[in-house]
């Protein structure tokens, strides 16, 4: 029997903007109009609230929801010594369990639909199993990319380049493609390992005819785009995370390989990685889209992210005409383009831009209602798309539906035990925090652990 479900008077941002009723069959949108009748469906009021794209994050590590806000003053460097190298050595398949289930519920309690997790916390299968369970459990449309990079200390059996790609090649073909979660590949960082082990873990996701990510471009990586293109190795379904350290021509060389980039303003500021590629991306020819990253540092959360992204981008913008001793007559970017790197975007980068990432017919409803009630919105800004961008608050995403199926309804996620995810959530934080110390200690995976202080000490005194 066909499930409808008929929202009733919000403002919808989309094709058909302005107020609008919609309806939903199968968790499909068949119908955008202002007025619609549909007596035998389910009715959702959306009266005074903004009809809305569910976000996408394009680039998360869930598994860090278990150490939230430890980075709030690190540097990349500090991050790499105490996070990489130290909390990751002591991670259970049960936290990153945990922690992939509360991050993708955090996400979608603020309205992100769709997010790319990338997974680099594969100690062993088990923790495979286990962040691709949590993220299944939480309802959220994802994909998971199963990292390569050899966490410090992983059991000698799972040390090996080999096994690490049979397991996963093994791992991705069996969990298949079909439901909201999906796999891809996260590739080692490429500095870390020799250029045919990369192509060896390219090769496995373009057999599963699978997606690829990977950290691109900060000074750890300054040529990594260029040695990627050089071994022959750029292609399309491939989304670069950060690349600030990226020449034009680097940018250039993704967009021309039918790549897609992925900016995470926040970390980037905070964490010295130079100023986000916005404006450098869209000059040649790249949509950027929007990566939260980590919660170990900031709030999962995609409004903060638009707003900083956007302001940034002005500001670069603005600089070069300060620097003429001239002040900007106007602005080019605007918060409808902040809005579309934070959903249609993001979908196109994950190849999901002809199911989801607008309000449009025949699309997925994945939707979001956000309420425009709260004195934050008194009196209610005339554009809706500025309002749901500078002024809106992850608070005010009072309901979320991925593929038609409400995740939050009424300001509540729906079908959450929320006090057992509070237990587990805490249990596991204060296993890890406990364990910091001994992790910091580890002597295993030596070879890992010195390449990366290398790295650092150079990139710390260049
Ligand atoms: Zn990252």
């Amino acid at each position: 029997m066909t499930r409808r479900l008929l929202i009733e008077g919000g403002t919808v941002i989309g094709a058909a903007s302005g107020r609008a009723d919609m309806l939903v069959e199968d968790g499909i949108i068949r119908a955008i109009e202002s007025k619609i009748s549909a007596e035998d469906a389910e009715r959702v009021d959306a009266t005074g609230m903004i009809v809305a794209p569910g976000f996408v994050d394009t680039h998360r590590h869930l598994w860090q929801t278990g150490i939230r806000g430890v980075a709030a003053d690190w540097s990349l460097v500090e991050y790499i010594r105490f996070i990489r190298l130290g909390f990751a050595t002591a991670y259970r398949p049960e936290d990153v369990r945990i922690a992939n289930e509360a991050g993708a519920l955090e996400a979608l309690d603020a309205g992100i639909t769709t997010i790319a997790d990338f997974c680099h916390i594969i100690r062993t299968p088990e923790h495979a199993e286990a962040g691709w369970d949590g993220l299944v459990s939480s309802g959220i449309r994802g994909q998971f990319h199963l990292g390569f990079y050899d966490v410090p200390t992983v059991p000698p059996y799972y040390r090996d380049h080999e096994a690490r790609v049979i397991h996963a090649r093994d791992f991705l073909r069996d969990k298949g493609g079909s439901g909201l979660v999906t796999g891809g590949v996260a590739l080692t960082e490429t500095n870390l390992i020799p250029m045919e082990h990369t192509a060896d873990e390219i090769r496995v996701a373009r057999d599963l005819d699978l997606p690829i990510t990977m950290h691109m471009g900060t000074l750890s990586t300054p040529d990594a785009v260029a040695r990627l293109h050089k071994a022959g190795l750029l292609g399309p379904r491939m989304l670069h995370v950060h690349c600030n350290a990226s020449g034009d021509d680097e940018l250039g060389l993704i967009a021309d390989s039918g790549g897609a980039i992925s900016i995470t303003p926040e970390t980037e500021l905070q964490m010295g990685m130079g100023y986000p590629v916005t404006n450098r991306a869209l000059a040649v020819g790249l949509a950027p889209t929007i990566g939260i990253d980590i919660v170990s540092d900031y709030s999962g959360d995609m409004f903060a992210q638009m707003r900083l992204l956007l302001q940034t981008a002005r500001a670069i913008d603005n600089q070069k005409i300060l620097d003429q001793r001239r002040m900007p007559p106007s602005i080019d970017l605007k918060v409808a383009d902040a809005f579309r790197f934070a959903t249609i975007n993001g979908a196109e980068a994950m190849g999901l831009g002809s199911r989801i990432g607008s309000i449009d017919v025949g699309k997925q409803a994945d939707f979001i209602l956000v309420r425009q009630d709260g004195i934050h919105h008194m009196p209610r800004t005339p554009d809706t798309t500025a309002s749901l961008v500078l002024q809106a608050r992850p608070g005010d995403v009072d309901s979320v539906f991925v593929e038609g199926q409400a995740r939050k309804r009424h300001g509540t996620l729906v079908g959450v035990d929320l006090e057992r995810i509070r237990k587990s959530a805490q249990a596991s934080s204060d296993y890890l925090l406990s364990a910091f110390e001994d992790a910091m200690q580890c002597t295993g995976s030596a070879a890992t652990r010195s390449t990366y202080n290398a790295e650092v000490s150079r990139a710390t005194s260049a």
